[in-house]
């Protein structure tokens, strides 16, 4: 946690963003007052959730099918408290995410039909948090396929030749937003959409076996967050600067370090 208040808001704003998560809930639990306070600004955001949660449950006598039913509709009213567009579901196997060329063309898909300028994923290199925890696998393999997405699939032409085929062109993603880091570097200010957060959060009733200690644990967290910059809320990332912003466009903030990949797609 660096210093606080010794930082300034993030403020670079995708026009489009795309999140990409493996559970339903993991976006209300990750970016979404972010995600809420850019689409209040004007952006539009698409959510993907690469599972529908069918292994989210305590009792092993749960219908995998109708969990899944019911955690869609639980995503599907959070997106609507948050703002998102759109939801797409690829319903891969609960528990069992690979980060393989099947999910990778799925990704590639949503990518170059939505267009996002940046996406927001959980950061694979995130194996424990700090020691407190293990980051569950789905969400190691939903991070690691998102940026194997982002870069190069999506943006190269000859990979998965048949979507541009489809119609469904390269597409250059200009950002990563990886959430749940070990190695922020970015902080939003979402003071003015925590409440949207709490909100979206309280549509997972099948996941919220404590309601009444998920607000001030999400309240905690998000003040937690915000000390780096001062602010009563904030959200984290690790920002990865894919292509850097025609003059003209870069936003008020520049607190990315220069890349230093190269730039060959392969
Ligand atoms: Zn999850």
């Amino acid at each position: 946690m660096a210093d606080a208040a010794s930082r300034t808001p993030h403020g670079w704003r995708p026009q489009r963003f795309m999140v990409i998560a493996a559970h339903p809930d993991d976006a209300d639990f990750g970016p979404a007052a972010t995600a809420a306070r850019w689409i209040d600004e004007g952006s539009e955001g698409h959510l993907v959730c690469c599972t529908s949660g069918d292994a989210g449950a305590d009792d092993w006598r749960a219908d995998p099918l109708e969990l899944a039913t019911r955690r869609e509709a639980e995503q599907e009213a959070a997106a609507r408290v948050v703002g998102y567009s759109g939801v797409t579901f690829l319903h891969q196997p609960d528990g069992a995410l690979v980060n393989d060329l099947v999910l990778r063309e799925h990704l590639v898909r949503e990518i170059r039909t939505f267009r996002p300028d940046a996406v927001l994923a959980v950061d694979p290199e995130t194996l424990f948090y700090g020691d407190g925890g293990v980051n569950h696998t789905d969400h190691r393999a939903s991070g690691l396929a998102a940026v194997d997405a982002v870069y190069p699939a999506a943006r190269n032409a000859l990979s998965f030749p048949w979507l541009a085929r489809d119609g469904l062109e390269p597409w250059i993603v200009r950002r990563l937003y990886l959430f749940w880091s070990n190695h922020p570097s970015a902080w939003v200010d979402v003071s003015g959409t925590l409440d949207r957060k709490l909100a979206a959060l309280r549509e997972h009733a099948s996941q919220n076996r404590h309601p009444e200690r998920l607000e001030g644990r999400i309240r905690d967290w998000e003040r937690e967050e915000g000390e780096a910059i001062g602010a009563p809320a904030g959200e984290a990332f690790r920002v990865i600067v894919i292509e850097e912003d025609a003059q003209e466009d870069e936003g008020p903030t520049h607190d990315t370090p220069p890349q230093t990949e190269g730039g060959d797609p392969d």
